[in-house]
């Protein structure tokens, strides 16, 4: 069997004949707009890993602007680009997209610039890939149609499980790929090898992290935080000593390590009861890195990472209720039900994973599972903001208060019914 029919064939075993049949229509578009294009990257590394990725990159050697909007027509889909990046996005009827790329090198004017970028072969565009793994393409029409390029030695790579780079330079132009490849290596238990292992830990010492963008960094860890079983991506990232980049005062002592264990045990435990929504996992974790940083350093560390007003605020607040929460069941005492209805109610869903994680104690878990069997279906209300308003309240602010006052007084066993809330609204918030 050749290279060409093998490719076929193990995408139609793998992907599946509607998949193939995709690709088969790209390589025709491709032929009559006289272009020579590629699948390449994930897309091309799954295909061999065997793990499901029906996410086509295409890189075009030509005008991949127009060669996208030849596409978009064959498959009656729409097509939005950016001329500057010579990319493009083509979107099929029932939502499934095709990236679109005009081959390109790279030029990096400075350590970790955003690039200049000029059209090229496919060989120089795969020669600006981060790994040996990811720059494994194939060829979708001309001679060799459904042929597997491997320039670097990405086969080799995939079945030795390693990762390497491309050249030695390669976390000097862009040093994001340090974080990927801890990514691309605890996905697929690989291991970085050992000349990238001393590429890394000289870019490190080098700092050249430092000369990214806020974003990307930011791109980076959440990317890495949202892999399943964020840990041993985390451990790795310490091993590395790369979370100082996120904040030098990280530390991650046993106390933080011993919580960071625990959240997957929690997280198995929501799974059995019904939690009020799905939690984000990775804001979890995030939290778990930096919630033992001193207040100046953890309000510098969110300042600098540029994430929505929403979430540095959730952080802000999660970190101080969750320090607080700590403090109250560190004593002694048993809580009554609104105390902890107020606390965990207080809480993001996630942070309630992580203060779990942190105070593990029977006592921690007692409260809540009360707190969500019992007390949050308890504060389930009648009245909603209508009802308020034509009560005679003013909408504003002042509905969360006493939105959140019902609440505590339902799980208080203050009230029950709906003439209940209606009398008690009026009392607390009307007659004064
Ligand atoms: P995933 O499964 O995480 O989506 P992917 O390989 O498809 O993996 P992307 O981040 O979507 O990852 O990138 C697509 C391809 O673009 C990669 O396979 C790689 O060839 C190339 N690439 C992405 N980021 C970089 C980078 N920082 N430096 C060099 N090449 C990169």
């Amino acid at each position: 069997m050749d290279e060409q029919t093998n490719v076929k064939s193990l995408l139609k075993e793998r992907l599946g004949q509607d998949l193939l049949s995709i690709l088969e229509r790209i390589s025709q578009v491709a032929s009559r707009s006289e272009v020579t294009v590629f699948a390449v990257g994930g897309f091309v590394r799954d295909l061999l890993l065997n793990i499901p990725n029906k996410d086509i990159d295409i890189v075009v050697e030509g005008n991949g602007i127009l060669f996208a909007s030849d596409l978009a027509e064959e498959f009656d889909g729409k097509v939005k680009s950016h001329e500057k990046f010579g990319t493009s996005v083509v979107i099929f009827p029932d939502g499934y997209r095709i990236d679109v790329a005009m081959a390109r090198v790279e030029y990096y004017e400075y350590p970790a610039a955003l690039p200049t970028i000029k059209q090229s072969s496919v060989n120089s565009d795969l020669y600006r890939r981060d790994f040996t793994i990811n720059s494994l393409a194939v060829k979708l029409n001309g001679e060799g149609a459904f042929s597997l390029m491997d320039l670097f030695n990405g086969k080799r790579d995939l079945k030795n499980k390693e990762i390497n780079v491309l050249h030695n330079l390669s976390f000097i132009d862009d040093p994001c790929r340090l974080f990927r490849a801890i990514k691309f290596e605890q996905r697929f238990s690989f291991k970085i090898s050992k000349q990238t292992e001393e590429f890394m830990r000289v870019a490190v010492k080098k700092r050249l992290v430092d000369s990214l963008s806020g974003a990307r960094l930011l791109n980076e860890i959440t990317l890495i935080l949202k892999e399943k079983y964020p840990l041993k991506y985390i451990l790795r990232m310490k091993e590395f000593d790369l979370l100082k980049f996120i904040s030098s005062q990280i530390i991650l002592d046993s106390a933080d390590l011993e919580a960071l264990e625990k959240i997957e045990t929690v997280l198995s435990w929501t799974e059995t009861i019904s939690l009020p929504e799905k939690p984000e996992v990775w804001y979890v974790y995030l939290l778990a890195i930096i919630y033992s940083l001193d207040e100046e350093s953890f309000m510098e560390t969110i300042e600098k990472l540029p994430m929505q007003a929403r979430l540095k605020k959730s952080l802000i607040i999660d970190r101080r209720t969750c320090k607080k929460g700590l403090e109250l069941l560190g004593k002694d005492k048993d809580w009554e039900p609104e105390v902890i209805y107020h606390l965990f109610s207080d809480l993001s869903i996630e942070a309630l994973i992580y203060f779990l994680a942190v105070d593990s104690t029977d006592r921690a878990n007692q409260y809540a599972n009360i707190y969500f069997t019992q007390y949050c279906g308890q504060a389930e209300l009648s009245l909603t903001g209508d009802d308020l308003v034509e009560m005679g309240l003013k909408p504003g602010p002042v509905f969360q208060s006493v939105f959140k006052a019902l609440r505590e007084a339902h799980v208080k066993g203050a009230i029950e019914t709906r003439d209940d809330e209606v009398c008690w609204v009026k009392k607390e918030f009307l007659e004064q």
